[in-house]
């Protein structure tokens, strides 16, 4: 077997890290742009510690804090054009995996100034100026990972920028969390599992993506009884945000599966939160496969004893009653069928039969 390993993101953990290791912020030049969301980095001191450091810093900042959930490709470009504007030399994503994606997509876009939002899908390999995280969720693993997941309204759907934009540092503080709602919790948290589900359940899966996924699986099965009794202490904050970047860390290594492609439908046509659109689809994605030998060893590493002791366990966590047809399904399984980049990552033949069982049994049935 032969496969390529990298993770260049230098990672910090704990509670104060931005302003104890502030003097890192010297290396990427000397006005920055804060990208971030529109009220919880406020809240949380995330913002204010990093203002902190780069003033301590003497380096000059600006800040975008207009990126909405799921970020549009016209807002990034609304964000680059002031960043270009403001000639800032890197960026600093503060939040949840929005405006962390957000600022990858915004830094290719102050790069390469003959690309706009509108034409950057299409666009060759492109650099981009640094990005710096600081993840105030735990879910996404953007702070490591080279992905930025940007919604195209144009084709009605949320697509990977294609790029392959690796933050420079991440500063994971989970302290950061501990206002965080139930709800926010345990989205961003089933998608930290769904990362590493899809990673340890991937063709491109290999022994460095199976380190961080039997590790993380183990300490995500520690959080799984927490999120059942709403004890959100601490430790699982911490917990949380070590879940999420072994999870960045695997799908860097093998990229994502099916249940994310699936999820995109979800979020974009019924508003369901990432994690949530995931989560949802899990038991009956596990049950598609026709070797389980590694859905059990996954069962395991998180200690429940089957696919369906799992997929009562997320029903009681992730409680969404909305409502979908059987006609929408069709269309969702349809164009996930055509996914060539998801369908590959799948280690086995599934069919749109099949990709339209999972949809059907886990929403409408
Ligand atoms: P998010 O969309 O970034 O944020 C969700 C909500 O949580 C927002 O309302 C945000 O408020 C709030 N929030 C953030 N931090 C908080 C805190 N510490 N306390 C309380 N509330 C907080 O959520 P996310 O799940 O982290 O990111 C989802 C996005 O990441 C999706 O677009 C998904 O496709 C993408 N994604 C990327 C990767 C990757 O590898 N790059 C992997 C998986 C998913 P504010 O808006 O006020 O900040
Ligand atoms: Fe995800």
């Amino acid at each position: 077997m032969s496969f390529k390993y990298l993770m260049p993101t230098k990672c910090y953990f704990g509670k104060g890290v931005v302003l104890e290791y502030k003097d890192e912020l010297k290396n990427f030049g000397e006005k920055a742009m804060i990208v971030t969301g529109k009220s919880s980095s406020k809240k949380n001191g995330s913002l204010k510690d990093m203002e902190e450091a780069l003033s301590l810093n003497n380096i000059s900042y600006i800040i975008f804090d207009d990126i909405e959930e799921n970020p549009s490709l016209e807002t990034i470009g609304r964000a680059a054009e002031l960043g270009k504007k403001e000639d800032v030399d890197f960026i600093i994503g503060i939040g949840g995996g929005s405006p962390i994606d957000a600022s990858k997509a915004i830094g290719v876009l102050i790069n390469n100034v003959n690309y706009s939002y509108e034409d950057i899908l299409e666009a060759p390999y492109l650099k981009s100026i640094p990005v710096i995280a600081v993840p105030t969720t735990a879910g996404t693993g953007s702070e490591v990972t080279p992905y930025s997941i940007v919604t195209d309204h144009k084709a009605k759907t949320k697509k990977n920028l294609g790029q392959l934009i690796y933050p420079e540092i991440a500063f994971c503080d989970a302290s950061y969390m501990v206002e965080m709602p139930y709800t926010v919790t345990v989205n961003t948290g089933i998608d930290a599992f769904s990362h590493l589900a899809e990673a340890y359940l991937n063709s491109n899966a290999n022994i460095m993506s199976d380190i961080y996924c039997e590790k993380g699986l183990k300490i995500f099965g520690k959080c799984l009884p927490k999120f059942l009794s709403g004890e959100l202490d601490l430790k699982l904050r911490e917990d949380l945000m070590m879940v999420s970047t072994l999870g960045g860390m695997a799908i860097t290594q093998t990229g994502t599966s099916l249940p994310h492609g699936m999820g995109y439908h979800l979020t974009y046509f019924k508003g369901m939160a990432h994690g949530m659109a995931n989560g949802i689809l899990y038991e009956e994605y596990l049950k598609v496969f026709k070797d389980k030998t590694r859905v059990n060893e996954l069962l395991s590493f998180i200690g429940v004893n089957s696919i369906e002791e799992l997929g009562e366990k997320f029903r009681n966590i992730l409680k969404w009653n909305g409502i979908v047809t059987e006609e929408e399904i069709l269309s969702y399984a349809k164009s996930i069928a055509c996914n060539k980049g998801k369908l590959k990552n799948h280690p086995e033949e599934i069919t749109e039969k099949e990709l339209y069982n999972i949809y059907y049994r886990s929403l409408i049935k």
